[in-house]
């Protein structure tokens, strides 16, 4: 299962960020995804593989998805 990203979707992660936010921003897309942290504007880079477990939603359209619910067909 690949989960669908992208650029301008809010993830909600399981675990919080030291700022106290759970939702960061996908800003690139590719091998590696460039997250803003919604709660205090750090940037980071996380490689698909290691995000896609610590994903909880997926805020997209006005609609929050479950990572399940946004799927690329293999
Ligand atoms: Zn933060």
């Amino acid at each position: 299962m690949v989960i669908r990203l992208e650029i301008g979707d809010v993830l909600t992660l399981k675990k919080a960020h030291p700022c106290g936010s759970k939702e960061w921003k996908i800003v690139r897309v590719g091998v590696d995804i460039g997250l803003r942290c919604v709660g205090c504007d750090r940037f980071v880079m996380v490689s698909r593989r290691k995000l896609e477990g610590k994903i909880r939603e997926i805020y997209r359209e006005g609609q929050y998805l479950k990572p399940q619910e946004s799927t690329i067909e293999a």
